[in-house]
């Protein structure tokens, strides 16, 4: 068996930052990853993904984007290269084609069993991904077997669907993306729209996520807000990264053709029953957006920085009136269902007790009840950015440091 003081499990992003950061404590590790290097990005994306985080925000402890197109949007390869730049740059201990297959506790530490050989270590970092796994609802069971459909993280683009209308369920980040790509192509589709956060790309001038930032908004710490699980619930941005800029709301799916319903409630064979929400959906997406917008506004009032005019506000609500109930998949022609309906973890490897009722790691911050053990890259972690590229960094300095004083502690004992 061998012996190393911390393992890492997964090697995105998060994986990573916790390397580089051990490494600069002097902390012997080895990061185990199952694919290779970012293997989500490689075999999870569509091919024309880009990231909706603009490229001054891909940044990690020791290393950040350096390019001269700091405003644009990464595609993937971009993104990859630019993981691998950084693994390089420290000459990061990963074991690529690395199974972990379980991990349990052995003494004060850890017996971790993977595809390749038995190691023992005295701390275990989890970063395998708060997108691992797709959310699929259970009525999807229920749709007739000729309808073809995928999840969001097995679409690749438009020519790989069968012939057919197309169903997108979610309007998230994802879901208004394939709806707009495979629309554009000529397939007609419909968008099922649950609850989603609206925002525009640019707003007086600047990217939004550049006024998030200058505001806090996207570092607000985990004991800053109220209710911390309502918080973490949260639908994702409705942002994407394009070269031009421009937003992609439901409002410009409309114009473009695509048809907007309700939740899928339901499904039995080739009918869909829809829940009657897209008014109260869009209009409460609508409230939140105007309420970012004026704290933007109060800001720039507040401190007198350089910004354009205000846009006018244009709610997307009057859109969502006369829709179905229902949707017969048949009639409508509709031959298949895309789930862009979020994500989920698991983790049948971990033999140690620190999973909840729902099957989440327990943690506080990373830390999990069991000493030595901890979790890296969880939604809303330490802070609202905590599982994106921007955040994951200031989580693992976080770890880092409390691994290396369980160190210190063990050498002077
Ligand atoms: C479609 C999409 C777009 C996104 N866009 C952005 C964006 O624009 N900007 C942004 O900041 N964030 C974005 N995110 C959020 C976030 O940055 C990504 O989810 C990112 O992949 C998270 O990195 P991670 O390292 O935490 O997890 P992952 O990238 O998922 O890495 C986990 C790694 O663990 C490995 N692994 C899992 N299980 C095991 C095991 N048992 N043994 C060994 N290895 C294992 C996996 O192979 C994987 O490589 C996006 C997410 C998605 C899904």
């Amino acid at each position: 068996m061998s012996r190393v003081t911390t393992i890492i499990i997964g090697a995105g992003q998060a994986g990573l930052a916790m390397s580089r950061c051990l490494s600069e404590l002097g902390i012997e590790h080895v990061v185990f990853e199952r694919g290779k290097l970012a293997e989500r990005w490689r075999t999870h994306s569509w091919d024309s993904l880009r990231l909706l985080t603009p490229n001054w925000m891909t940044r990690l402890p020791g290393f950040q984007y350096d390019g001269d197109d700091p405003d644009g949007f990464m595609s993937v390869p971009e993104l990859i290269a630019f993981f691998e730049r950084y693994a390089s740059s420290s000459a990061a201990p990963i074991l690529s084609d690395t199974n972990v297959q379980s991990v349990e506790r052995a003494g004060t530490g850890f017996r971790v069993v993977t595809s390749t050989g038995e190691w023992s270590a005295s701390s275990v970092v989890v970063a395998t991904g708060y997108c691992d796994l797709p959310t699929v609802p259970d009525a999807s069971r229920r749709l007739a077997p000729s309808i073809v459909q995928i999840a969001a993280s097995d679409y690749r683009r438009p020519d790989r669907l069968p012939e057919g209308r197309v169903l997108v369920v979610g309007a998230s980040s994802t879901g208004v993306q394939l709806a707009d790509e495979i629309q554009r192509s000529g397939r007609q589709v419909t968008l099922a729209v649950g609850r989603h956060t609206r925002l525009p790309r640019l707003y007086r001038g600047r990217d939004i996520l550049w006024w998030l930032d200058r505001l806090g908004v996207l570092n607000q710490g985990a004991d800053s807000v109220q209710d911390l699980q309502r918080s973490r619930r949260q639908p994702s941005l409705q942002l994407v990264g394009r070269p031009d800029h421009a937003s992609l709301d439901l409002m410009a799916l409309h114009s473009r053709g695509v048809r907007l319903i309700g939740r899928v409630r339901d499904i039995d064979g080739h009918r869909v029953c829809l829940d009657d929400d897209l008014l109260a959906t869009t209009a409460a997406a609508d409230i939140k957006m105007a309420e970012i917008l004026s704290r933007i506004d109060q800001f720039i009032a507040r401190t007198s920085i350089a910004a354009g005019p205000p846009e006018p506000f244009v709610p997307t609500w009057p859109l969502a009136t006369d829709a179905p109930a229902a949707l017969d998949l048949k009639s409508e022609r509709i031959g298949s269902v895309i789930w862009a309906t979020g994500y989920r973890r698991a983790y049948p490897w971990l033999r140690v007790p620190v999973l909840d009722v729902h099957g989440e790691i327990t943690h506080t911050g990373g830390l999990t009840p069991e000493a030595g053990l901890y979790v890296l890259g969880m939604n809303f972690q330490r802070r609202r950015n905590s599982s994106f590229i921007d955040g994951v960094g200031d989580d693992a300095r976080t770890i880092a440091q409390h691994i290396a004083q369980s160190v210190v502690r063990t050498r002077v004992a």
